[in-house]
């Protein structure tokens, strides 16, 4: 049988369920690429191997019963660090939670369970997913498997690099901001984050409850597929769940992957063609755009004229909603406690704990959230910023009302090396451009891999209406098709391997 780590989800789901291939075969195959490249990647945190050989055993237990397996029986999937997983350490990539194991599984790992997938392990993030390189983890970065000196994203960097290293075939990001597809797009992966409360929030730890959203990240838009059908759909939970059944997303990407696009209106945003994508940037984006063309599709201009301040107002939305979450690690409820030594005040406890726990990004956006939330300044910053924000979601729904989805490249720059954003966060913060006013509007969003700018990928954006994520799917799918995958440069990794 042909290396199981170079396949599709898809295509181990079939072997699996054929009975071609043992579950635990396909676990076993995985485990020891991550022993071969993980030192060298760092993709992951925390490797589960016990838990993913009993969950595979299960799988071929199952099947040889003749029981019904479920849809991703035996396929491994990597879970990001911030999604709470019963008995299996969870960190956010924050020292304020080493050595936290979550008594209870978060809904999405429920299902991930319920779907026969086997979890093999947590991966590497900036710490409470704040960030765009996942050079803010606690834990030190991941490196991107196309270039080890370069950043594979964030904030869900070691989830995209896990599946880029061929560690594993599908896995689980957050985007708050950009965190699933910002990642997708350097690492040459499909990244897709979900409509706002089209996937639970039960069990994410939180950083801004208003924009968190759960979501699938393959090498493939059918897997992507696959997965988001799998973790998707209403949740009592969680609150903000959309009581609502989840579009066809997998029979929406087999549509695309068909090829055709006749009649379907693609929207460029006018207001980011002045943003100064890197010139390599945009010519990939420029020859997607005309390969969908020659598919069928339409391409319009639409104007969506506060899209500029989208990234000002997220940086005042997500850092007072984070400063309001984070106020729970206090050094009494979980993880780290520092100067407990029965002389000093809970208050000093809690100051020395959050001194030592939490790291210099995390800090600075607690500090920026307090601030803009305070009485005198509330009106100002984030009564101003959620002003912007329905403006926003107006261009959106004008934009909607021309177009079936909007376009544009995912990131303005491909992979930067390390250390080259981290002085100015600004400079990072730009990686978010394309990636935010989505967030703030709450639709849903792809990035697929549409190219390579010096050798490194490019990612395409493919924006939707709420509730209608079949319709990236089915672009994103196309593109696919007319593109083709990506794949790193057999490097320095293999000679490990
Ligand atoms: N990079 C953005 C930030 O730092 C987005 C993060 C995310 O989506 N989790 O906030």
């Amino acid at each position: 049988m042909s290396d199981v780590t170079r396949m599709t989800a898809a295509q181990i789901a079939g072997l699996i369920s054929s009975g071609e291939a043992s579950a635990v075969e396909v676990a076993t195959a995985h485990l020891a690429r991550i022993d071969a490249v993980d030192e060298r990647v760092h993709a992951f945190l925390h490797v589960d191997r016990e838990g993913a050989l009993e969950a595979a055993r299960k799988v071929d237990e199952q099947r040889s019963k003749g029981e019904a397996l479920g849809p991703l029986a035996g396929v491994p999937v990597a879970v990001k660090d911030v999604i709470a997983t019963k008995g299996v350490p969870t960190t956010a990539a924050s020292k304020i939670l080493e050595g936290w194991k979550p008594p209870y599984d978060a809904t999405i790992v429920e299902r991930l369970r319920g779907a026969g997938t086997v979890m093999l392990g947590k991966t590497n993030m900036d710490e409470f997913a704040m960030g765009s390189s996942t050079e803010y983890s606690a834990y030190g970065a991941t490196n991107n498997p196309w270039d080890l000196g370069r950043i594979p994203g964030g904030s869900g960097g070691g989830s995209a690099a896990s599946l880029a290293a061929y560690e594993a075939p599908l896995a689980i990001g957050t985007d708050t901001g950009g965190s699933i597809r910002q990642p997708g797009a350097v690492t040459g992966t499909v990244g897709a984050k979900p409509t706002y409360g089209g996937t639970s929030r039960y069990g994410l730890i939180a950083f801004s409850s208003s924009l968190d959203t759960p979501g699938p990240c393959a090498r493939t838009v059918e897997d992507a597929a696959l997965l988001h059908s799998v973790i998707a759909g209403h949740d009592v939970r969680d609150s903000t769940s959309i009581p609502q059944a989840v579009p066809d997303v997998v029979a929406a990407a087999r549509l695309g992957a068909t090829g055709d696009l006749t009649g379907v209106k693609l929207g460029i945003v006018k207001e980011f063609a002045g943003e100064g994508a890197e010139p390599g940037v945009m010519a990939a984006f420029r020859e997607s755009v005309e390969a969908l063309v020659k598919l069928g599709a339409e391409v319009v201009e639409v104007s969506c004229p506060h899209f500029e301040f989208a990234l000002p107002a997220y940086y005042l939305i997500a850092p007072s909603e984070a400063s309001s979450n984070l106020a729970r690690f206090d050094g009494v409820r979980y993880g780290l406690r520092v100067g407990d030594d029965g002389n000093r005040s809970l208050e000093e406890v809690m100051s020395l704990t959050r001194e030592a726990g939490f790291g210099p990004e995390v800090k600075r956006r607690i500090i920026l959230g307090t601030y803009a939330l305070s009485s005198g300044y509330y009106d100002a910053y984030y009564g101003q910023a959620q002003k912007v924000r329905t403006l926003i979601t107006r261009d959106f729904t004008t934009a909607f009302e021309q177009v079936d989805v909007l376009i544009s490249p995912t990131t303005p720059f491909v992979a930067f090396p390390f250390g080259s954003r981290t002085s100015d966060p600004y400079q990072m913060y730009l990686a978010d451009l394309y990636t935010i006013p989505t967030n703030l509007y709450g639709g849903p969003a792809i990035s697929v891999p549409c190219g390579l700018s010096e050798g490194l990928p490019v990612g395409f954006q493919v924006m939707a209406p709420t509730m209608a994520d079949d319709r990236m799917y089915r672009v994103a799918a196309a593109l696919e098709s007319a593109v083709g995958t990506f794949t790193p440069p057999e490097l320095s990794l293999e000679s490990a391997a």
